[in-house]
């Protein structure tokens, strides 16, 4: 990561913890490692993502579907699914600084300083060799790449490390009263598996006919080797799923549609289409036909923040041969039973969540000749912004809180509005630029005369005089969600 780039994502961390988006979890016993909580305004913008997310799949299809499944599952259903022989990443740790380092992880770390040194065939090179050596699950080799290559633990700076190996990412816990008779069972590290297991329940209670999707929201777990970057890479996170059912032979075709799908719904919250590329699978998973990652231009380059899986039958095949009961569909249209195939769209909200971040936060210099200026701000689409409107007295005094709270309470049902008596309007308005707010709606003087009011736009700081009548009209047409899912009909 270049200095610019590592400063600008310096910055966005900690305007994140003043404002109240994300703080380390349990931070007063000095936090626990990859765990995160969202603050007063995080939950609202994570809210919103989840809201959007659901609208544009769920309500806005008319053969998807919603559930809620619980965490806990059958512990069965994680041998079936392959994740407690196969959820591995390799492993390997460094003996004079005792840090444990994910073998893969480290030699990408390589391939970035060898791109970064306009060393572009080495990078190659080393790329080929390391996908060769996943794909064959040559652990060994894996070893000798990174010695090769005189790859250092990044904290001792030595070349003494032990043998890669396999580490299972899965928690778990004991379920039961005493300690003998209980169950082992994990907490799920995929919400996916929720919805296979519920298929049948689902397909039979709703009469869904194939092609049609069950989509989630929930947390996942997994006890990644290493943590970073923030919000990114997470022990516990959450995931907005969709697996959808399919006619076997028509996966790709579906496959195709979803990915375009994904890949607008993501532009049309951010906006730049040059943030996004596709990037293929090189090795396919053990369930998969086809498989593409989203990436999204991080700070600290591109990276995952969905994943599109053609997931073939795999699932409900294994869930079919470890349960002992039928997961088919009868197809009226050609008047067979199948097991259906499966394309699924993964996306972690928390990823989500740090490409809005970092895609909003700008630190603009305001100055002019005569006076240095600057502001901290958060250009969020409205439709998601945490805090959609300030309504701001020019003084605490002569009837103005009162009509403030007029409008306020006009608003407030419909839309998360601030109140703000506090302070000059200019600072005021500084404070809700930095939260991402994009309307200020000022009560000044004349609004007691003609009950017309200032609004004031956060990206251009411009300020209009409206009708207070005019408001809610305003507020539905800018900030309401007609404005973001209109485009995805
Ligand atoms: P990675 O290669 O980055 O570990 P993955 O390919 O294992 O991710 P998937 O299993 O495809 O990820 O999960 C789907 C989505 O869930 C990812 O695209 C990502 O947005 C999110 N996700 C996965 N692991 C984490 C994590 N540890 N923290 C936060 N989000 C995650």
């Amino acid at each position: 990561m270049s200095k610019q780039n590592d400063d600008f994502f310096k910055s966005v961390i900690a305007h994140a913890k003043e404002y109240g988006l994300v703080f380390p979890s349990s931070e007063i016993y000095d936090g626990l490692s990859a765990v995160y909580d969202y603050g007063q305004l995080g939950v609202e913008l994570k809210n919103n993502l989840k809201q959007y997310w659901w609208k544009s799949m769920v309500q806005l299809h008319e053969n998807i579907v919603g559930i809620d499944s619980a965490i806990f599952m059958h512990p069965t259903i994680w041998k079936a699914s392959g994740h407690v022989d196969g959820f591995n990443d390799p492993m390997i740790d460094n003996k004079d600084s005792k840090k444990r380092y994910r073998a893969d992880q480290l030699i990408e770390d390589q391939i970035s300083r060898y791109e970064a040194d306009g060393k572009t065939e080495e990078a190659q090179q080393l790329q080929a060799d390391m996908d060769e050596a996943l794909n064959a699950d040559d652990l060994p080799r894996l070893k000798a790449i990174i010695e090769e290559h005189n790859i250092v633990c990044p904290q001792s700076g030595t070349k003494n490390w032990t043998d890669v190996r396999q580490f299972n990412l899965m928690f778990s816990t004991k379920m039961g009263a005493s300690a003998e008779d209980a169950d082992t069972v994990y907490l799920r590290p995929e919400t996916a598996q929720g919805i296979f297991v519920n298929f049948l329940n689902v397909q039979k209670s709703g009469r869904m006919k194939v092609p049609f999707g069950i989509a989630q929201i929930g947390k996942a777990f997994r006890n990644e080797v290493i943590a970073r970057q923030f919000i990114m890479r997470m022990r516990e996170f959450e995931q907005m799923e969709l697996q959808f059912f399919v006619r076997p032979g028509t996966e790709l075709e579906w496959y195709e549609k979803w990915k375009e799908t994904r890949l607008k719904w993501h532009i049309s919250l951010n906006g730049d289409s040059k943030k996004y590329r596709f990037h293929d699978h090189v090795k396919l998973a053990h369930y998969a036909n086809a498989a593409v990652d989203i990436e999204y231009d991080f700070p600290f380059g591109f990276k995952e923040v969905e994943g599109i899986h053609s997931r073939t039958d795999f699932d409900l095949a294994q869930h079919q041969k470890f349960s002992g009961k039928k997961l088919q569909y009868f197809d009226p249209e050609i008047n067979q039973n199948y097991v259906p195939y499966v394309v699924e769209t993964s996306v972690g909200l928390d990823r989500l969540f740090l490409t809005i971040l970092c895609n909003a936060f700008e630190e603009q210099d305001l100055s002019t000749e005569d006076k240095k200026d600057s502001r901290s701000v958060l250009h969020f689409h409205p439709a998601i912004a945490p805090v959609k409107a300030a309504v701001l007295p020019l003084t605490k005094k002569d009837g103005l809180p009162e009509k403030a709270r007029e409008i306020l309470n006009s608003l407030r049902i419909d839309y998360n509005i601030q109140y703000d008596e506090k302070d000059s309007i200019g600072k005021r308005y500084r404070r809700q630029d930095a939260i991402g707010t994009p309307f200020c709606i000022t009560v000044d003087y004349q609004t007691l005369e003609d009950d017309t009011v200032t609004v004031r736009h956060r990206d251009s700081m411009e300020q209009e005089r409206l009708p207070i009548a005019g408001l809610e009209r305003m507020m539905a047409e800018k900030a309401g969600w007609k404005s973001l899912l209109n485009d995805l009909i």
